[in-house]
Order: structure tokens, then sequence, then C-alpha cells
């Protein structure tokens, strides 16, 4: 789940003012717990990949994702989530569809063919979170939609390269936005990637877009929820009277990845990989010893 610019900067106003915005870096036997929440929250998400079809339902994938994660024995994280001001989140993932960005509410609507889902979903494991979305094509969707989540996916990936030690948060949204408006995409600026750890939403804020060398220095220890939200035509958003799904402003599609990272001495760690997608990456330095 994305965190929202105006309420972050309201709670970091907050913070500043009793010094609790601190980016607090992982010991080595919380990124242990950090690594197990990501492949249990990793593998829901494929599952949820691999049930998207036309005529399924977003409240049958909300349904296996929460079943999945209490059968983990974890908590769905977004299930009551209430910042300040909001009603409570009513559901385990976020299900947004087409010209929905995130924050979308499940739906007895079937999934149709040419439709794009965006699927977001985090779980706390031992008091630890990990948040993960993936924007999945239903059956044959058009080329321009095909090349909005590929490119989000590749922006994701260029987000993450950038999480070494002694880089800054803004090399990770000027990777993002570089990418992004060699395609003319709309960059959504209200919603932001964060930190992450006990809480879902720790500092920094990650902005899909910046400028190299500026805002907070990177440190191992760091983790991070990167999350891209492009769209094929404005950036402008507007959330509906749920008070929740957040929409473009001109009814055109939007697509959205995420992963939860580490930082390593060594660069990043995706912690919200299966451990069949860490073999396939020849990652297998990271594998949970839990689980
Ligand atoms: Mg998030």
């Amino acid at each position: 789940m994305s965190g929202s610019r105006y309420r972050q900067a309201l709670s970091q106003t907050t913070n500043a003012l009793f010094g609790k915005r601190m980016i607090i870096a992982k010991s080595q036997k919380d990124l242990e717990k950090m690594r197990a929440v990501g492949e249990l929250i990793a593998e829901v998400r494929e599952a949820l990949r691999a049930m998207v079809a036309p005529g399924v339902t977003t409240v049958e994938l909300n349904a296996r994702a929460e079943k999945m994660m209490r059968d983990a024995g974890s908590i769905p994280t977004f299930i009551g989530y209430k910042p300040r001001g909001m009603v409570p989140f009513p559901y385990a993932i976020c299900a947004s569809a087409n010209d929905a960005i995130v924050h979308g509410f499940s739906n007895a609507t079937p999934l149709k063919e040419g439709d794009i889902i965006s699927l977001d979903m985090a779980c706390t494991l031992e008091g630890f979170v990990g948040d993960t979305a993936i924007t999945v094509p239903v059956g044959a969707v058009s080329d321009e939609a095909a090349q909005l989540i590929r490119v989000t996916e590749e922006c994701l990936e260029l987000g993450i390269a950038e999480c070494w030690p002694n880089k800054r948060v803004g090399d990770i949204g000027w990777a993002i936005q570089q990418h992004a408006e060699k395609y003319g995409y709309g960059i959504v600026r209200d919603y932001t990637g964060h930190g992450i750890g006990r809480s879902m939403h720790e500092a920094p804020q990650i902005p899909n877009y910046g400028r190299q060398g500026t805002r907070e220095k990177i440190r191992a220890g760091y983790c991070f929820a990167i999350e891209p939200m492009l769209n094929l035509g404005t950036a402008e958003t507007r959330t509906l009277d749920d008070k929740w799904t957040v929409v473009t402003a001109d009814g055109m599609l939007s697509a959205h990845a995420e992963h939860t990272i580490a930082v390593t001495p060594e660069g990043p760690e995706i912690l919200t990989l299966t451990r069949e997608q860490k073999r396939g990456r020849g990652d297998v330095r990271s594998e949970s010893v839990a689980a």
C-alpha cells in the first residue's frame, strides 16, 4: 500500500516536533523476519496472479489472499488500517482495476478480457510487514496496456537498483522518473513508496520522481517499499466516494508494481520474492532460514 504525500507530510510535521521520524535500520535478526514475511507475501501475490482470468471477481481474490495469510499465521495488514481522518480499510488486498491507481475495494464484478488489475497486499508476521503489488493483464490486453505494465515493472527494477549504501533516496525517484518519462507516462505524485518494518509506513517517503544526490542518505539495514504508479495519461488523481479508491483524473489506465527490499552492504535484496523466484534470479543468499 502506498503512502499519501499529504498524510505523510502531516505526520512528518508532527513527528518532527517529537523527533520520531527517524529511518529505522534493521538488525540481522529483524532482517531474517523481514525475509520470512517477504517470502510469505510473495507466495500470496503469485497465487493471486495465477488466479486472474476473465470471470474471476476481486472478492474471490481477496478471500484467497486473506485465507493464505491467516493459514500461515500472519495478519492481513490492510484490514482495519486507518490513517488519521480515514475510515478503516476493509479488505486484505487493494484491488484497483483499469483507471484505478491504488487502494481499490474488492467487489463482485467479474474481471473481463482486456482489463488490467492492480493487486496490492501486505501481511504482518512476527511483528514485521511485507508489502508488494503487481498489475496483471486479464486475458489478452491492448498493446498500450501491456507496455504500461512492462514499463512500470522496469521502473520498479531500476528504482531498486539504486538502493545501495551511500546513495540517496532522490536517486530512486530519479531512476524511475527518467525511464517513465521516455514513454510520456504520468508519474503519480500524490502517493509514494515508503520505509517499512514493524510498521507498514515508516520514514522515509520514497517519491517516484526526484533528483540524483538529493534527500536522505541510504544506509545498510534500511528496508523500503518501492512502488511506481504510472498512468497512460495525466498524473492527476481523484478519490472516489468510498474515501479510499484512487483513480486517474482522466479515466485512463494506471499500473502499479511494488517490492519490499532491504539495503545490504552488497546492494539491494528483494525480500518479496518467492523462493522459486530467488533461485530463478540466482539470489539464494537471501532465502529465509525461517519457514
Ligand atoms: Mg506500499
